[in-house]
This record gives structure tokens, C-alpha cells and sequence, in this order.
């Protein structure tokens, strides 16, 4: 009964170490546009569960409003649904 116990309690503090890394690499993640990519579909805005990239106010060379990839507060999950989504390829990094 008291193995038990330990081991409930050893395995509550388990989780919570994961849940407290997992926060600590989720708010590290971000993700990298190559501007001169971006066709400005706006495929990558819609689909970012977290509201992150918005277009750009500058243009890039072929005269398009890139997107542009905003977190001021660490909401980056580094989920990649905006990298997967992108048809011009242009998101070139997903870092967690
Ligand atoms: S990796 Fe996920 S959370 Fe981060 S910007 Fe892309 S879609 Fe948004
Ligand atoms: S999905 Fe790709 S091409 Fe479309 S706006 Fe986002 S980065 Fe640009």
C-alpha cells in the first residue's frame, strides 16, 4: 500500500516535469519564411491554430506582401501546420 502511494506520488511529479518541459520547448518554438518565396495566398495565416503570421506591410521582389510571422508571446507551438500547408514551400524552418 505504501509502494503504492510512493509510486502515485513519484509518478504526479513525473508529469508535472513533462508538462513544465513541454511548455519550456513550445515557447521556443518559431518558424522561418523565405519572403522571396511567398506567393501571399495566405494559406499559412488561415491555418495557424494560434493567429501567428499576418501579411507583411513590405513587398518582396516580385511586388507581393509576403507573410510574416508574428509571436511576441511564445504561442508558437511549432505545430508545422503552416510549413505542411505552404504550396510555394516557403516556411524553410519549423524550429522546436
Ligand atoms: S508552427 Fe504552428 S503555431 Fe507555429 S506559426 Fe506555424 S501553424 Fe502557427
Ligand atoms: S502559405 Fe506560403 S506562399 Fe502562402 S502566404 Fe504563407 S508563406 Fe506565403
Amino acid at each position: 500500500m505504501k509502494l503504492l502511494f510512493i509510486l502515485t506520488v513519484v509518478n504526479i511529479l513525473l508529469l508535472q516535469v513533462y508538462f513544465l518541459l513541454s511548455d519550456i520547448i513550445m515557447s521556443m518554438s518559431k518558424i522561418v519564411i523565405d519572403e522571396s518565396k511567398c506567393k501571399s495566398c495566405g494559406i499559412c495565416i488561415t491555418v495557424c491554430p494560434n493567429k501567428l503570421i499576418r501579411y507583411s506591410k513590405n513587398t518582396n521582389e516580385q511586388g507581393l506582401t509576403p507573410a510574416e510571422f508574428i509571436d511576441t508571446e511564445g504561442k508558437c507551438t511549432g505545430c508545422a501546420m503552416c510549413a505542411i500547408s505552404c504550396p510555394e514551400i516557403a516556411i524553410k524552418e519549423v524550429l522546436r
